[in-house]
């Protein structure tokens, strides 16, 4: 028996193929890590997933129910505490197999784990520097190449996602999206192109915003603000309403042009290198607007931006500027909470079910915040969505990358969101948006969708209930 099953809670079998690669035959003593830490195994020496955090996990599987992809497959090695166990393998000298590589790349990084965890283990480090050993020393089958390559080459670069709305658009609107998707054509020879057109939210034309918008009254606070990329591109209303509370609440907003990508989705990723260069970029790019805070609406971006110290570490040029920058981070909602209220709030008689991005709620802890923003509108009724803690599937690209189980786990969120009874799902995020608006048309429902800065602007603004409850999925 491996160690894995004998410390299984309530998990089936391992799979064959993890077991072929398992070696050890209890928990793995922190000594045998540390001393096989400068040996080669899966890892070598640059970023090697670090045994002292291994170690600190006792396997007592309090994360395994809280883990999408062991709610899935209930597979030990599809949980956190399995894929601790194949990192430690890993380090221990055995070298990285496909196997131990499905598994890995399965994670949705979602960081439910993490809450759950009461040993306080860092899986969130531990798996992102496995997936950074992974893009380098693993060999990829030519298709996956090609599809990675794709993503890479377009989605972290608003730009080139700015010049896909145009088609976009006439696809939209010429009803020929209804079409193809009534055919199943697009299913069944290209489920990847069907899996992104079932994504691709409706297209809004919203203005860019302009370089700095002044504080309305008193000036409290010099705002750096990220547009993002799938933000920008897909959601610039979103970007116009955050500017506006910004201002509302006495905050002048600074947008420079060409900001580029904040290199979240090449971190979760394993593209390291990559993500390094567009933090530099970003850095440079704020770090004489004289900003006292950088806000982020985009919880996927926000939990890579606060971590912009550690990512860029090693670069003397850059630590201490990167920590620097990372201390003035914060989501959108963290930020008004801690600055409190100034602009008035006019009812909104809406019922809003509140859905918790992972990157916000798990890799950044911020969960009362959005609530205690929703709770101050008048006339807002605020509920609460069963298995909160599951992620929706979307995941950055995971569910470009892992269409069929993103999917069914878009289905379970939106059975939960529907459940709710309420006439507006509201999140921060805008992957979980797209995927919760997927999984609502696949099934037929009906629910309005807005982000939270949305939301609080309609209510700033005195728009009423119905400019958010017409938005529908
Ligand atoms: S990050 Fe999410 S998917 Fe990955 S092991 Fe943790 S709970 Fe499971
Ligand atoms: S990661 Fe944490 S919760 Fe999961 S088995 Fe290890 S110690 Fe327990």
């Amino acid at each position: 028996m491996s160690d894995v099953d004998a410390t299984r809670g309530t998990g089936p079998t391992p799979p064959d193929a993890v077991r072929a690669t398992g070696s050890g035959t209890g928990p793995t003593p922190p000594d045998a890590l540390r001393a096989a830490e400068s040996g080669t195994g899966a890892f070598d020496d640059r970023h090697r997933p670090r045994a002292d955090l291994v170690s600190d996990c006792v396997h007592c599987g309090f994360c395994l129910t809280t883990c999408p992809t062991y709610v899935l497959w209930g597979e030990e090695m599809d949980s956190p505490r399995g894929r601790i166990h194949l990192i430690a393998q890993g380090l221990e000298g055995e070298p990285l197999s496909d196997a131990m590589v499905e598994h890995f790349d399965r994670c949705l990084g979602c960081m439910a784990c993490v809450t759950a965890c009461p040993s306080g283990v860092r899986y969130d480090r531990l798996i992102e520097d496995t997936r950074a050993q992974v893009e380098r020393r693993h060999p990829r089958t030519a298709r996956e190449r090609a599809l990675r390559a794709a993503i890479f080459a377009v989605f972290p670069y608003p730009r080139r996602l700015r010049l896909l709305r145009g088609p976009l658009w006439a696809y939209q609107r010429s009803g020929l999206q209804r079409l193809v998707a009534r055919s199943g054509l697009l299913e069944r020879l290209a489920p990847t192109l069907a899996t992104l057109d079932a994504l691709a939210p409706r297209l809004r034309g919203v203005p860019r915003p302009p370089r700095r918008v002044a504080a309305h009254g008193t000036r409290r606070a010099v705002v750096g603000m990220l547009t993002g990329c799938v933000q920008s591109a897909f959601f610039p209303d979103v970007n116009a309403a955050t500017v506006r509370i910004l201002a509302a609440e006495g905050c002048d907003v600074v947008i420079p042009s060409g900001q580029g990508c904040c290199g979240a989705l090449s971190v979760h990723n394993g593209r390291r290198a990559e993500a390094e260069g567009f933090a530099r970029r970003l850095v440079d790019t704020f770090e004489r607007s004289g900003m006292d805070y950088f806000v982020v609406n985009a919880a996927g971006c926000g939990s890579s931006l606060k971590e912009y110290g550690e990512l860029l570490a090693d670069d003397p040029a850059y630590a201490a500027r990167a920590a620097a920058f990372a201390a003035k981070v914060r989501d959108l909602a963290e930020l008004l909470v801690e600055l409190g209220p100034v602009a008035v709030r006019h009812p909104l008689p809406v019922t809003v079910a509140y859905h918790d991005a992972c990157h916000l709620a798990h890799a950044q802890g911020v969960r009362a915040q959005p609530r205690a923003l929703l709770r101050a509108i008048p006339g807002l009724e605020l509920r609460e969505i069963a298995e909160a803690e599951i992620c929706c599937g979307s995941a950055g690209v995971w569910n470009v990358l892992n269409p069929a189980p993103a999917a069914e786990l878009g289905d379970r969120k939106a059975a939960a969101v529907l459940g709710t009874g309420a006439s507006l799902l509201v999140t921060a995020n805008p992957g979980c948006l797209m995927q919760v608006a997927a999984a609502v048309r696949r099934q037929g429902g009906s629910i309005a969708l807005a982000h939270t800065a949305q939301v609080l602007d309609a209510s700033l603004r005195g728009l009423g209930a119905a400019a958010l409850t017409d938005r529908r999925a």
